[in-house]
């Protein structure tokens, strides 16, 4: 099990009433005394043989109880980590860290409007020009951005391709006038995650959108490459209104077109 986990198992424990100990991810005797006060209290709900488990095996057999209780679905308490339990203790963590469970899957309407006249991905030569030269101008940001990797740098503005830098800096204006300042940094809107790079697509090698300086990714570390919406947090409601003043001017979310890299957005047409 691992330090998330584990946290996410202390935390179990804490609601069960069975551990008071520190909920930091570290496995110490305590939890493991929980798990087996936890267990005796939950017999009932249990197969017999419990008693005879692994302690592994027992503390996954509380986390499935604690799957349960928030009614998400693990299927039998089996103390086995198969898919199933895997899926559901990440969004029971997701759960204990934000206080809210995952949105129910929602059918996005796109938006297909283009009125900057974006080009498919197909054509970002033509209208960009080469890839990793693109003439750069910085958009300032109406509030303060950092970096995602590291919080303590503060960015000046997006340095981005100077055919997109009006459209985006309606884009951020818009968003500022919508959420207000505090709101963007509760939303975690404040981590930039960059946006020139010179680079090929992440396992690929045609160029990124990035190399043109088209594409913005934002909170990288809330949002991974391979997350689908389940996870990825740009993709919960309170993002809606973030999504679509970005859609009206023709930019694409690769997140609700195609329920992947969350965190990208870009100035091209897939
Ligand atoms: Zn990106």
């Amino acid at each position: 099990m691992d330090e998330t986990t584990t946290k996410t198992l202390q935390q179990v424990l804490a609601d069960a009433g069975a551990y008071q100990g520190a909920i930091d991810g570290i496995r110490r005797p305590a939890s493991d005394a929980a798990v087996d006060a936890m267990l005796e209290a939950r017999a009932a709900e249990l197969p017999e043989e419990i008693s005879t488990w692994p302690s592994g095996r027992r503390a996954v057999a509380c986390l499935q109880l604690g799957c349960r209780d928030h009614e998400i679905e693990v299927g039998p308490i089996d103390g086995l980590w198969g898919p199933q339990t895997d899926f559901a203790a990440d969004v029971l963590t997701e759960f204990f860290e934000t206080g809210a469970l995952p949105g129910p899957w929602r059918d996005q309407p796109v938006s297909e409007v283009n009125p900057n006249r974006w080009p498919p991905e197909t054509r970002l030569r033509d209208v960009f020009g080469p890839p990793g030269e693109a003439p750069l101008v910085i958009v300032p940001c109406p509030w303060r951005l950092r970096l995602s990797w590291d919080p303590e740098t503060v960015v000046s503005g997006i340095s981005c391709h100077e055919r997109v830098s009006e459209s985006l800096q309606r884009v951020l204006q818009q968003v500022y006038d919508h959420y207000g300042e505090d709101r963007l940094y509760t939303l975690g809107l404040d981590r930039y995650g960059g946006c020139f790079n010179r680079r090929r697509k992440r396992g690929g090698t045609s160029w990124s959108t990035h190399a043109w300086g088209i594409a913005i990714d934002w909170d990288p570390d809330r949002n991974k490459l391979r997350w689908a919406r389940d996870r990825a947090r740009l993709a919960r409601p309170e993002y809606d209104a973030w999504w679509g003043i970005w859609e009206e001017e023709g930019w694409v979310s690769l997140g609700r077109s195609r329920n992947f890299d969350w965190m990208h957005v870009q100035a091209a047409k897939l």
